[in-house]
């Protein structure tokens, strides 16, 4: 049985303080920047938890995402760090295939998230003994069973997820009810935002993951970053 099993029954809150207390510094919180990601890390600066917030800026980002970067900075006067891709194998995938070679088959799309996410991504857990995320289980199929927390084996760290069983409902009162800044693409029909060129907004009725990487299958709509 996982050692946080017992964390399962907190509120947010509680639980993101019995991880700081637990892991400190080596408890970090990836953030994208999504309405989920904002709430955590409204509740991480406003406690002043040791946990550490970190985002992957993966160059191809909204306008929309960067401001919303720079005022969530602002309001809380904390550091958020950023990790970008290695240059060196970015430049290296542009000159061959081009800026837009994502659009071209499913293989050079994993590539191209490869090198802007999962590798900025590995570097960013690297020592790592908690990552805590801003996933919900009502975000797609291949997350129907999102645990709140879980070992992760292959990156040997605890995952918590502690929005799991939050439903967008539960995500928008706390938006609210705390006033936290938010993404304004969100209230233009984009429910999961990622990389300008793969993301669209979505019609009523569609699935949450309908607007990302929309010329792909469903069963595909993964960037590795969560497996
Ligand atoms: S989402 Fe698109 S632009 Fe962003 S890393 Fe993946 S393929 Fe590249």
């Amino acid at each position: 049985m996982s050692e946080l099993k017992h964390i399962e029954q907190l509120n947010l809150v509680d639980l993101l303080k019995e991880i700081a207390g637990k892991y400190g510094v080596n408890a970090v919180f990836s953030t994208s920047l999504s309405w989920e990601d904002q709430i955590i890390t409204h509740h991480i600066f406003s406690l002043n938890l040791p946990i550490r917030i970190f985002t992957l800026d993966t160059g191809r980002l909204f306008p929309e995402t960067y401001s919303l970067l720079n005022s969530t900075r602002e309001r809380y006067h904390k550091e958020i760090e950023v990790y970008f891709p290695n240059h060196v194998n970015l430049q290296e995938m542009l000159t061959q295939k081009g800026p837009i070679s994502f659009y071209e088959t499913i293989e050079n799309r994993k590539e191209c998230c490869f090198l802007r996410k999962v590798e900025p991504l590995n570097r960013a857990l690297e020592g790592v003994d908690c990552w805590i995320t801003g996933l919900r289980s009502e975000h797609s199929e291949n997350r129907k069973e999102l645990p709140i927390s879980e070992w992760d084996e292959q990156r040997k760290l605890y995952k918590v997820n502690p929005l799991s069983n939050w439903t967008l409902t539960e995500v928008k009162k706390e938006i609210e009810k705390y006033n936290i800044p938010y993404n304004v693409l969100h209230d233009k029909g984009f429910v999961s935002i990622g990389c300008q060129p793969c993301t669209r907004a979505i019609k009523e009725g569609e699935d949450f993951r309908a607007g990302r990487w929309w010329w792909e299958s469903n069963d595909k709509k993964e960037c590795g970053l969560h497996n």
